[in-house]
């Protein structure tokens, strides 16, 4: 075998485990494989998880912040007129380069598929064609899949407080028989719904089998803007989608654009404020926001081969933690990214020096529960 990274846990609970890969795939996953590696690594006990995946994002305004100017409010309305005002003056080159900086950085984070939307209100469609470029850049070790996303709108609604869009989006994908292949993203507005519509319209959005996607960073800071309090918070219902079947995931929606200042292609501080806000804390609904980064995107993005398992492709993140619980809590490092079979990103691992009498040299972050009695 080319490579085996032994003694590794897995996202579902299965624990030391060794990973064989041969070529761009996962070979061989069993406890004490026989075989031998042309390199071999040990995990100790560490989580190695499918990569990270992001199934909402927007890659032509991403890094962009302060270009022409910041966002003085923070508002979604002044981040729509300052992305018009930054339209006119892109280039191609900078819309590439700021791209292509991304990828690098999600690489580094173990986040290796991402949906971008772009937007196509741009009569010169140069957003368009700078993204196909990044796209056909970074195939060799990222998935990047491109949506075309009208930001101007193509039917403008006076009052977006009684949107029922996805209530005709399920209608329509239930016509023309595209069940399965269609996602919501964002779904704010059914945070505010009457609870017996919404009661009506999530076993519609289950039966038109609509994927939902709701972005916990950018939704909690630009939703209820107008609210006095209580304030919403302007999060889709999660756990009542999950619960009714909907594959739901989370997604970054921006970093360093017009509309969200902060972020850094991390999707595991993505989970750790979307459990936050969602009020996720149940050990079975931590799994279910760790799959909303990992598993669940994957399948709405369609891509084939993807988790830890013998035939998949061998791309996977070596995190500096013992389980999903672990890795959201401290954002973990990735210490090694692969992606099929090679390495593409690796971390040293996070520790600090301590000089305090009568302590420790060193400490970590990471800590077993139950390991102080
Ligand atoms: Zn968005």
């Amino acid at each position: 075998m080319d490579f085996i990274l032994r003694h590794a846990n897995l996202p579902d609970g299965r624990s030391n485990i060794d990973i064989g890969i041969l070529g761009d795939r996962i070979v061989a996953l069993e406890q004490g494989l026989a075989a031998t590696g042309a390199t071999e690594m040990d995990a100790l006990g560490r989580l190695v998880s499918p990569p990270f995946v992001d199934a909402h994002f927007h890659l032509d305004a991403a890094l962009s912040l302060g270009l022409p100017r910041i966002n003085r409010s923070g508002t979604l309305l002044e981040g729509i007129s300052l992305w018009s005002e930054l339209k006119p003056q892109l280039t191609t080159d900078a819309v590439i380069k700021r791209a292509l900086a991304y990828c690098d950085m999600a690489v580094a984070q173990g986040l290796l598929a991402i949906r971008s939307h772009v937007d196509v209100c741009d009569d010169r469609l140069l957003a368009v064609e700078a993204l196909l470029e990044v796209k056909r850049k970074v195939a060799s070790y990222l998935d990047l899949q491109l949506v075309a996303f009208p930001q101007d709108g193509l039917f403008r609604s006076p009052n977006a407080e009684h949107s029922r869009h996805i209530e005709t989006l399920a209608a329509e994908t239930y016509r023309l028989g595209l069940q399965g292949r269609v996602a919501g993203s964002h779904l704010t507005s059914m945070h505010s719904m009457d609870n017996y519509y919404v009661s009506k319209l999530l076993p519609l959005i289950a039966e038109a089998e609509i994927a939902a996607i709701a972005n916990p960073l950018i939704n909690i800071t630009l939703q209820g803007r107008h609210d006095s309090y209580p304030k919403r918070r302007g999060l889709t219902r999660v756990p009542e989608l999950i619960a009714a079947g909907v594959t739901v995931a989370f997604g970054h929606d921006c970093v360093m654009d017009p509309w969200y200042s902060f972020g850094s292609a991390d999707m595991l501080e993505v989970a750790h404020v979307g459990l936050h806000i969602a009020q996720m804390t149940s050990r079975e609904a931590l799994q279910s926001c760790y799959d909303a980064v990992t598993v669940r995107p994957a399948r709405i993005l369609g891509l084939e081969h993807y988790g830890i398992e013998p035939g998949c492709y061998a791309d996977l993140v070596l995190l500096q933690a013992s389980d999903p619980f672990e890795a959201i809590r401290l954002k973990a490092t990735r210490l090694l990214v692969m992606r099929r079979g090679k390495i593409v990103a690796q971390t040293s691992e996070k520790w600090t020096a301590l000089n305090v009498p009568g302590r420790p040299e060193r400490v970590e972050l990471n800590f077993v529960p139950g390991s102080i009695q």
